[in-house]
């Protein structure tokens, strides 16, 4: 737990302060990542977000977001200088390095004090001041609470409120999942209180598809589902041309994995996608099987228990047939849970 007496004493004169969130970040990484750069600007730091990898564009009206620097286009050597010189680095939403590519050994090299703040379950200690709660519904959730425990709540002002409501939005899939706690509900009154508008959120991230998107949905449900009823799996495999061939950007993937959980009686969903030359699974799960250890035994990966993700080395062909036969071995443990489940 964090020792609030030292974090005050640490960023009691203006500090130069970066904060990166995980690679392809989403809702909650970047609205966690953006909502504590409003934060510790007003309380008078200098503060730079690095973004790994490019993000959808749904998160494109977050305040601040036009003065993220990606990583890996055209910003490599400013990114990498602003890491060396920080005083102090923020991780956001991830809890292994291994997560933020080339900026992992960056972030490891530099002489700056790193800030963790995550949910993720298993993380690897490399932080200097930690806040981890494997409870929290998201990261987002942690930045509230970071926020308030600094003694400045009446700091949080619309523009982070709606930042962090993103996040908690998207990562109890609308207060849907089983990490919708009691105060996930006291969190999300507190930021309304604070002026978010959540319909206005709502509607900027999930009505604002493009024709394109739409279409893809309806391809990858009719020609891409599978769905295995002996092993309660169901999976969709989208490969590079199908991205290629509905003009597919960053996030059109997004929430496709849910369709797959959505069937009667499954309790494994999964997407296999191939994007620019990397094989992406995410994976999610209904009641006691973990996607987190499924991920980090064969697929390299993590997350929590019902929500996680990997990535394979294979071909995007190959990685489809491994699947299915690793699915094989679980036999007995998904028929079980699917009986428990009902
Ligand atoms: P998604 O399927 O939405 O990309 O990710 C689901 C959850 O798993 C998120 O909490 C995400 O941070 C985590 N996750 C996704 N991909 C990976 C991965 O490759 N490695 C690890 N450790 N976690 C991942
Ligand atoms: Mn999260």
């Amino acid at each position: 737990m964090l020792n609030f007496k030292e974090v005050k004493a640490e960023l009691s004169t203006p500090k130069k302060i970066v904060i990166i969130p995980h690679k392809t970040p989403d809702a909650d990484a970047l609205g966690s990542s953006l909502g504590l750069r409003g934060y510790l600007i007003k309380k008078g730091h200098h503060v730079q977000v690095i973004s790994p990898t490019d993000y959808p564009k749904f998160l494109n009206w977050m305040e601040g977001n036009e003065t993220v620097r990606i990583y890996n286009s055209d910003h490599n050597n400013e990114c990498s200088r602003q890491i060396e010189n920080a005083d102090i680095v923020f991780c956001l939403d991830f809890n292994n390095l291994a997560r933020i590519d080339e900026l992992g050994l960056l972030v490891e090299k530099s002489a700056a004090k790193k800030f963790l703040i995550d949910h993720h379950l298993d993380p690897k200690c490399f932080a200097d001041f930690s806040l981890i709660s494997t409870d929290a519904s998201a990261t987002a959730e942690l930045i509230y609470e970071f926020i308030v425990k600094m003694g400045d709540r009446e700091l949080i002002d619309k523009p982070i409120s709606e930042c962090l409501y993103a996040g908690i939005m998207t990562d109890t899939g609308q207060f849907k999942h089983n990490n919708t706690h009691q105060n996930v509900h006291y969190v999300t009154a507190n930021l309304m209180e604070l002026g978010a508008d959540t319909p206005r959120v709502a509607s900027l991230i999930y009505d604002t598809n493009s024709y394109d998107r739409l279409k893809f949905i309806g391809y990858a449900l009719s020609q891409r589902l599978k769905y295995l009823p002996e092993y309660h799996t169901a999976y969709i495999a989208i490969n590079a041309n199908d991205l290629e061939k509905f003009n597919s950007k960053t996030g059109d993937t997004e929430g496709l994995v849910n369709y797959a959980l959505s069937l009667d009686g499954v309790v494994l969903g999964v997407l296999i996608s191939e994007r620019g030359g990397e094989i992406k699974l995410s994976m999610r799960s209904k009641g006691d099987f973990s996607v987190n250890e499924f991920a980090r035994k064969h697929f390299n990966g993590g997350g929590h228990k019902n929500a996680a993700g990997g990535s394979s080395d294979a071909t995007f062909e190959e990685t489809v047939s491994r699947f299915e036969e690793i699915i094989k071995t679980y036999k007995e443990e998904l028929n079980q849970i699917a009986d428990a489940n009902n």
